[in-house]
């Protein structure tokens, strides 16, 4: 180890697979109440057969990221909000509440103790944060657990782009992959579940992911696989969907704020109808994997519409990537309490 990188890692070539890395935060709520949690260097759990989670899709997710930066020390982006949405999602399905100091402290935990594995500045790589939430112990019927385990563990990934900024197409699917009124806003396992055989059959006609259109009427866009979808309107507005069925994400809030503050773009959160995209002179998805990739065409009933272009990104969707990434890696000033220093 040298100023504190792993030497063994190519953080060059990384990509989104897992990586074990030596520490995990692990912690159990028994008896109404959380035992205090710990590190651990088991990367297996060893839990019932009849635990909900596994039969009854009862467990949620977070995922968030580590950026080292150019003075060596270690940013956290939004690491409250996850905090948040974790709470939301659990409160849909029934399951505790993990008090913020504590999801804080899991972090920061996870994130120091493997800090070899935070990859250095300027390679694009992070160190991605998985913290989930299940219900376990002994079952059959379908009610609420009676114990969960909260679990944090982390691997590096590489840049989402080697070699800058490239869009790819999308295809509208036929499937959904929440109900209108189901849990579509809960970072849930389900929802990944319904979207695996639509997800697959789109990367198998050779485009990136597909994109699901609302529940109820199927006319407007909500996300694009897993991220969420955004355009720039020709006269310089920022459009993001609005419904109930969509998964609030974090990297969205944050360009709407950003493209309002300081692009000067009016943001809106609204109605984006699929027979409508010659409004937009950009389009893209985000997330916090995802970060913002630019989106080539959408493809809908035999026919591509191409946004800015299929091969280069468009300036306003540029200068919106650059902005978050700077302020994600130090570089930009965050806006107030955006960032938070692993100490
Ligand atoms: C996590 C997630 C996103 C992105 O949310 P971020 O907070 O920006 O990472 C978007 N869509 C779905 C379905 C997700 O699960």
């Amino acid at each position: 180890m040298i100023g504190g990188m792993n030497m063994q890692m190519d953080w060059n070539n990384l990509g989104f697979s897992y990586i074990k890395t030596p520490w995990r935060y692990i912690a159990k709520w028994k008896n109404g109440q959380w035992e205090k949690g710990e590190l651990r260097e088991e990367n297996y759990l060893t839990i019932h057969e009849g635990s909900p989670a596994l039969h009854y899709g009862q467990q949620c997710f977070e995922g968030l990221k580590a950026y080292r930066r150019k003075d060596g020390k270690i940013n956290l982006f939004r690491a409250d909000q996850n905090s948040r949405r974790l709470n939301q999602s659990a409160r849909r399905l029934l399951m505790p509440m993990v008090p913020e100091p504590m999801f804080m402290e899991a972090i920061k935990k996870v994130v120091k103790a493997n800090e070899e594995f935070v990859p250095p500045y300027g390679t694009g790589a992070t160190l991605y944060l998985r913290p989930f939430l299940i219900g376990v112990g002994e079952n059959i019927g379908v009610h609420p657990a009676s114990e969960y385990l909260f679990v944090v563990f982390c691997t590096p990934v590489g840049a989402y782009f080697k070699g800058g900024l490239k869009p790819t197409n999308f295809i509208v699917s036929d499937y959904d992959r929440a109900a209108p009124n189901g849990t579509g806003a809960a970072k849930v396992g389900g929802n990944y579940a319904a979207s695996l055989l639509p997800g697959t059959q789109a990367k198998e006609s050779d485009y990136s992911d597909c994109v699901y259109l609302d529940p109820a009427t199927h006319t407007k866009i909500e996300e694009v696989g897993a991220a969420n979808f955004f355009g720039i309107t020709k006269d310089n507005q920022f459009i993001t969907p609005q419904s109930p069925s969509i998964l609030p994400s974090i990297t969205k809030y944050s360009l709407l704020q950003l493209a309002q503050e300081r692009l000067g773009l009016k943001a809106v959160e609204g109605d984006i109808f699929i027979d409508q995209l010659d409004q937009f002179a950009e389009a893209g998805a985000c997330g916090t994997a995802a970060v913002i990739s630019p989106i080539g065409g959408i493809y809908y009933k035999n026919h591509l519409h191409v946004f800015y272009s299929e091969t280069e990104v468009g300036p306003i969707t540029k200068r919106l990537y650059d902005e978050l990434t700077g302020i994600q890696f130090g570089e930009t000033t965050a806006p107030k309490g955006w960032i938070q220093v692993v100490e």
